[in-house]
């Protein structure tokens, strides 16, 4: 659950400081034509990117780090990009040592975007965080036969508590793991060689982390893990 507060480089946290290598430029976005409302102004070239996810392997130890690894990294462009299939974020992702980058030095001056470089829908802001682990269903993923199968019991939690078992089966909340809680149609990526990426997180809407970001959706970032450089997607719904 995020709570506001005051995160440190070495927390975990959703929008807080990021533990960067002073060796290592941070990223930005020039994505040309991505653009801030309200004017619609069309910022100078490129903008700096944003930290919005930062998690230590021992914060959540059911998610499995690539070997070496034990900090996970999401940052995106808080620009909104017509061009981009979910037009908004543009989501990077990094792995890294923590070891390593206390050794290398930790980046002091970050830089952050001015005003008018920014959509405020995509700007987290600090929040620490305390991972709690549900057990999920799928909801639309869930196949066929199973539905079938399963549709009594679906129809009694349904009456049960008043609501779409889409909306039982899975949290749409921050989380890490589980399934996407699709709004819409499900749309799992495939990397490049064709393997079927898993779920490795969502940033959702949420009304303590200032972001809207569309209707009730949220942005689902995918991992490969049988490709050896773990390619990442993602995908928007709302
Ligand atoms: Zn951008
Ligand atoms: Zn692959």
């Amino acid at each position: 659950m995020p709570k506001s507060g005051t995160p440190g480089v070495r927390e975990s946290s959703l929008g807080g400081p990021m533990l960067w290598p002073s060796d290592e430029p941070w990223p930005f976005c020039g994505q040309p034509g991505h653009w801030a409302p309200p004017d619609g102004r069309n910022p100078a070239g490129t903008v700096p990117m944003v930290p919005v996810v930062q998690l230590f392997a021992r914060d959540v130890p059911e998610l499995t780090f690539p070997e070496g690894m034990d900090v996970l990294q999401l940052v995106w462009c808080p620009l909104i990009h017509p061009e981009d299939q979910a037009c908004a974020a543009l989501p990077r992702l990094y792995w890294r040592s923590e070891a390593d980058v206390l050794g290398a030095g930790v980046l002091r001056t970050v830089p952050a975007p001015q005003e008018g470089e920014f959509e405020e829908e995509f700007m987290p802001s600090p929040c620490t965080v305390s991972p709690i682990s549900v057990v999920e269903y799928p909801n639309w993923d869930l196949p066929q036969d199973l539905r079938q199968t399963l549709q009594p019991r679906i129809d009694e939690l349904e009456e049960r508590f008043g609501t779409d078992y889409a909306l039982l089966a899975c949290a749409l909340q921050n989380k890490i793991g589980g399934y996407p809680a699709w709004n819409q149609k499900p749309d799992w990526p495939d990397c490049a060689r064709g393997h079927r990426m898993e779920h490795l997180l969502s940033i959702t809407a949420e009304d303590d982390l200032d972001m809207v970001m569309g209707d009730l959706g949220g942005i689902y970032v995918f991992l490969c893990r049988q490709c050896p450089e773990l390619p990442y997607a993602h995908r928007y719904d709302c």
